[in-house]
């Protein structure tokens, strides 16, 4: 929490649904460099002019969901630095409320990120703070989860973190969780997901920990991951869509994806994450709220790069 925000304990405000979507996750610094090659071990090669872009799966989903129009907080942590400083300044451009983010620890998160000049990019992720978000400070936040229609969560935290934001969800309240990156999920964490959102490498992935045969066609994913227990599922296809399943009835709904030219991926799962959550927090059925979300999706990679593609409700063509 930086200082123009209100001291704790206010920073957590009970009134009822005073938020449309609660994020926890994580927030980074992405640290961009072309080069025409990447160093040999020992090695130094001169790169371009370094980009500093705000990201992390929380705060992108963050941004997507308050981008759109809802009234979003983001529950994370990040160092007492400068990346900190203009991760929450992103936010809070946005639209996002940054009260509960918490400060120090370890510095912000960052992501070391070299591209060729084939496109190609390497990454070293160091977690700093995004490591140090605890199951206390998820039990501190209490209140913050009874003001949230609806609570996102992503695996960019400790797993241990994720588990009691299961936990902490207030009665009513679905989790939506995107395990990336994909990691085995507890029973209890898996039963509480409502949906369990994934693309085809996290589709296959726990499918296969949960020993399922995961080469099967991808329109029976979603039904074999309901039967391992979320509540419900999606499986995002990229340019095919969505696919959806309901633990409460309907057989799988597939949702086609606009055609597009796509100029960019990056953040695309997370605009659809975001943009599911929230209209679910409205109330939406879930085959509804993903007809939604594929046309954010689209939007997002229509344009470069992840926070600053995510488009406003205004400019998604849904039908
Ligand atoms: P990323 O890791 O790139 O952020 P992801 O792998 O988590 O994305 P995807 O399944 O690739 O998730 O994409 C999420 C959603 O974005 C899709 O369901 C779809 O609605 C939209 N989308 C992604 N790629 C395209 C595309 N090429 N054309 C149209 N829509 C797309």
């Amino acid at each position: 929490m930086y200082d123009n925000e209100d001291p704790a304990p206010s920073r957590y405000d009970p009134a009822p649904s005073r938020y449309d979507l609660l994020v926890v996750g994580s927030a980074n610094a992405d640290l961009v460099v072309g080069v025409e090659r990447r160093p040999a071990p020992g090695e130094t090669v001169l790169g371009s002019d370094l980009v500093v872009h705000p990201g992390g799966k929380g705060a992108n989903q963050a941004v997507a969901a308050a981008r759109l129009g809802a009234r979003t907080a983001l529950l994370a942590r990040v160092g007492d630095d400068a990346h900190g400083r203009l991760l929450c300044e992103s936010q809070r451009a946005a639209g996002v409320d940054t009260g509960p983010v918490l400060v120090g620890g370890a510095p912000t998160g960052v992501a070391l990120i070299t591209v060729d000049p084939s496109g190609d990019n390497s990454i070293v992720v160091s977690p700093g703070a995004n490591a140090r978000l605890t199951p206390a400070d998820i039990r501190a936040a209490g209140p913050l989860f009874a003001a949230a229609r609806i609570v996102s969560v992503q695996l960019e935290i400790p797993l241990e973190t994720v588990a009691e934001t299961a936990r902490a969800l207030a009665p009513g309240t679905r989790l939506v969780l995107n395990p990336s990156p994909p990691a085995p999920l507890p029973a209890d964490v898996l039963a509480a997901c409502d949906p369990l959102v994934v693309n085809e490498h996290e589709a296959r992935y726990i499918l296969g920990i949960l020993g399922q045969d995961a080469g099967s066609a991808p329109q029976d994913w979603a039904g074999a991951l309901l039967a391992h227990g979320p509540r419900s599922v999606v499986v995002t296809l990229g340019a095919g869509g969505a696919l959806v399943a309901d633990s409460r009835g309907g057989g799988p709904v597939h949702l086609p994806s606009p055609k597009v030219d796509a100029v960019d991926t990056t953040g695309a799962g997370d605009a659809f994450t975001a943009a599911l959550a929230w209209r679910l927090g409205l109330g939406e059925e879930l085959a509804e709220a993903a007809a939604f979300a594929v046309w954010v999706g689209a939007a997002a990679v229509t344009r470069q790069g992840a926070q600053a593609s995510f488009p406003t409700a205004q400019e998604v063509a849904a039908p």
